[in-house]
């Protein structure tokens, strides 16, 4: 390791290195290099320095060089030392992070950061599998040849090294001569040989594996054709293709396709999908249809595996890349496709630091690169769907199941007035009775898990609250407690009323807890399988699940998202879906599109592979509208209708919407402070007459005010044109910067919030 640095004496010009560091203040830091021998130079943009900052020494990226600082040369601090000898990104990466922090609002060094996998944010070296080599020492070249006679191992060893003094052997390379690991200990000692910390390939790494060709490709169908005809037209060139498809009609063959045509030119193809789509069976799909490695990023990986695929990726020794969100990040050698599966899904979003959506990073990367990028979904986002309708995309249809199965019949259970058994009507039960009877599949889904979503007390009318949340306590009656789904605070189950001490405290409503419970009852001898994120942990977990449904025996499915997407189960035949009144009476503008493509997506899982597909959707509301319209013309007939209202209301995406939300532990303090905010933005902007492009909106109270203990308010910024909003933005910024927080406050912006209440 070097000295630690001393600054370069003052009267000599040096040039200074410009460092990106993860902090809060949206500026880059001047250093001086590390000794006075070494200049800037040696520090490539992409390089990662450890460097003093505070008390401590944290990791920075350099970005460039700097001949003159802010800071007066005698208060700039040196780099410590480099970490590693190479730019771990490049001026591709350095770029994507510059026009994320301005597009996101995001100080520029902390979304720099956002594009590291964990491990090279520590100051460690970049290596994910090091493995211990040993060298010769120069002192090693010059013993005698009849040293160490009477260790004839030793002597043999230092003779292998001394052969070539540039080569080095690793534990096992010396085993493989008989050579045991304590022999090169015993050379060290005497200053003989050296020890090397050398890459490796990962023996058994979770993170990359080996596609092996073993199913052919499909013939494709003609709109598969025509599909994947637009992709090849497209590669090279930044073009965005939005791939529309009904559930089942054949999405994924034409991505594998395209895959197929990126390869052939020796370029690397980036596959996004949704959190919970990135099941073994997904990754089983891509690996059986090519013979190349695939690098796989999920939740569920060490930082060490996430580190070994970026660094095989980053130096194209993987041909194809699939992960959730932050997958988007990966530095590629030689990217040339990137595909988002259903990029309408909110897993897309990153909810808290930089609120990114990677569906839209994706986009800008295929631009930055110019390479294309194909946007697929049954229920296409509206934002895509502009973008197709004004041109701005190419556009592709997959109207029909592949399969060629009927798409699955849908009708409403009015459950006005009715009696229901544990929340299932009458109907409900029949359809699923038929349909086990003839020894098929069926699913409930119920978008709510534990067992009662409200305790209370029939005699005082007390029920059961979070103390952190505005928000009431799920009973989850095999785990023995109550559990705010917000927050996550536990407590027990009261045996009788806190307030009146009544033992008549009522357990109402159905989750996936009780539902499974009654229908173990009332599907004696039938198999239930219970699938929510109580029920079945890990990804592990859920494939095994799935699994066991894949084997197509009659069985009974209740479940919640997990179940919603994606998945391809061929004997299942009945939906039941319960509850989506409430998403129908959601104050939110976005509810309802949101409530169209969950009914999509859970209905498209009847009868994918059967001509018995039938969706029954229990309902106080069956003349809704947009129920209506959704049963006769599915998705794809109602999303127009949702995108005119849009337009009429001024609503995103014909507008564009930031928020800047605040919470506080004290209450009043986060509302009080964004009015501050408020009421100097509105001066500025009318000093600058930007108010007919764009507006900031009252502030208020979060529709749930308070959450794990803190006061939450939010302000809302909508603009005509995005360049506008850009403008607001930066003014609200300089408002920020301006003020003094109040002490506890947090803040953040959310551009294109995908949730506004
Ligand atoms: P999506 O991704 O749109 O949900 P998939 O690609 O998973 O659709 O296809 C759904 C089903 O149809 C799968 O079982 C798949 O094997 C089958 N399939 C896809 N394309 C064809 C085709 N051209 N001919 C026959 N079957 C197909
Ligand atoms: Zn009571
Ligand atoms: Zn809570």
């Amino acid at each position: 390791m070097p000295d630690p640095a001393k600054p370069a004496s003052t009267n000599r010009s040096v040039g200074l290195v410009r460092v990106a560091i993860d902090a809060p203040l949206d500026k880059y830091f001047d250093y001086l290099p590390a000794t006075a021998s070494s200049g800037p130079g040696d520090y490539p943009p992409g390089l990662r320095v450890l460097v003093p900052f505070g008390a401590r020494k944290v990791v920075g990226i350099v970005v460039g060089r700097a001949e003159a600082s802010d800071v007066p040369r005698d208060k700039l601090k040196a780099i410590q030392h480099s970490l590693g000898e190479h730019p771990v990104i490049g001026e591709q990466e350095l770029a994507l992070a510059r026009r994320l922090a301005s597009y996101y609002h995001y100080p520029r060094g902390a979304a720099l950061f956002c594009l590291l996998p964990n491990a090279l944010r520590k100051p460690v070296a970049a290596i994910a599998h090091s493995e211990r080599h040993w060298q010769a020492t120069v002192h090693a070249l010059g013993v005698a040849d009849d040293a160490l006679r009477r260790a004839p191992k030793q002597q043999a060893l230092l003779k292998l090294l001394i052969q070539d003094p540039a080569a080095h052997y690793s534990d096992s390379a010396l085993r493989e001569r008989e050579l045991p690991a304590q022999i090169a200990l015993q050379l060290e000692k005497k200053g003989l040989a050296r020890r090397l910390e050398v890459e490796a390939a990962p023996a058994n790494c979770n993170s990359i594996i080996q596609g092996q060709r073993s199913t052919a490709q499909l013939a494709h169908n003609d709109q598969q054709a025509r599909a994947i005809e637009q992709i090849e037209g497209m590669l090279g060139k930044f073009e965005v293709q939005l791939l529309e498809g009904v559930t089942g009609s054949g999405k994924t063959e034409v991505y594998l396709a395209a895959i197929d045509l990126a390869i052939a030119r020796s370029e690397q193809a980036m596959v996004l999908v949704p959190e919970i789509g990135l099941t073994p069976q997904t990754i089983q799909r891509f690996a059986s249809r090519f013979d190349c490695k695939i690098a796989i990023f999920h939740s569920g990986l060490s930082d060490r595996e996430r580190l070994a695929a970026w660094l095989a990726a980053a130096r194209g020794e993987v041909d194809i890349i699939i992960g959730t969100r932050s997958a988007v990040f990966t530095r590629c050698a030689r990217l040339g496709l990137v595909i988002v599966d259903e990029e309408h899904d909110q897993s897309y979003k990153q909810q808290d630091s930089l609120h990114y959506n990677a569906r839209d990073v994706a986009v800008m990367r295929g631009q930055a690169l110019g390479v294309p990028v194909v946007l697929g979904s049954a229920t296409a986002s509206l934002e895509s769907v502009l973008n197709a309708q004004r041109g701005r995309y190419h556009y592709a249809l997959l109207e029909r199941r592949a399969t060629g199965a009927m798409p699955p019949q849908i009708s409403f259970i009015d459950i006005r007035k009715q009696v229901l058994h544990e929340g299932l009507s009458d109907a409900a039960i029949t359809a699923i009775a038929d349909t086990l009877a003839a020894k098929r599949q069926a699913m409930i889904f119920i978008n709510r898990r534990g067992f009662a979503p409200l305790l209370l007390c029939h005699d005082c009318g007390w029920s059961a609250n979070c103390a952190d949340c505005d928000a009431r306590l799920t009973l989850h009656r095999s785990a023995g407690e109550l559990r705010c789904h917000h927050c996550d605070r536990r407590s027990p189950i009261p045996s009788s009323c806190p307030r009146c001490q009544s033992t008549q405290v009522l357990q109402l409503g159905q989750g996936t807890e009780r539902l499974f419970d009654a229908l173990q009852g009332l599907f004696s001898g039938t198999q239930v399988l219970r699938i929510d994120s109580d029920a079945v942990r890990g990804k592990k977990a859920l494939a095994e699940h799935i699994n066991l449904i894949n084997r197509g025996e009659p069985l009974l499915l209740v479940g919640t998202q997990m179940l919603a997407k994606g998945h391809d189960f061929k004997a299942l035949d009945t939906v039941v879906i319960l509850d989506v009144d409430q998403g129908l009476y959601n104050p939110d503008f976005r509810a309802a599109v949101k409530t169209l493509q969950l009914l999509e997506q859970v209905a498209g899982r009847a009868g994918r592979d059967s001509n018995n597909g039938q969706v029954l959707i229990q309902t106080h509301l069956p003349d809704h509208p947009l129920l209506q319209q959704w049963q006769a013309a599915g998705y794809l007939g109602v999303r127009d209708a949702l995108l005119d209202e849009r337009r009429e209301r001024g609503l995103p995406p014909f507008t564009h919407m930031a928020l800047l939300r605040a919470d506080s532990r004290k209450p009043g303090t986060a509302l009080a402070f964004l009015r501050t905010i408020q009421r100097q933005l509105a001066r500025e902007q009318r000093m600058y007459g930007d108010t007919a492009n764009a507006v900031c909106a009252e502030p208020g109270a979060a529709f749930m005010e308070r959450r794990a203990g803190r006061h939450r308010a939010q302000m809302l910024m909508q603009a005509n044109e995005r360049s506008a909003l850009h403008r607001l933005l930066h003014s609200a910024r300089a408002q920020l910067e301006g003020n003094k927080l109040p002490g506890g406050l947090r803040l953040s912006i959310d551009v294109d919030p995908q949730e506004s209440t």
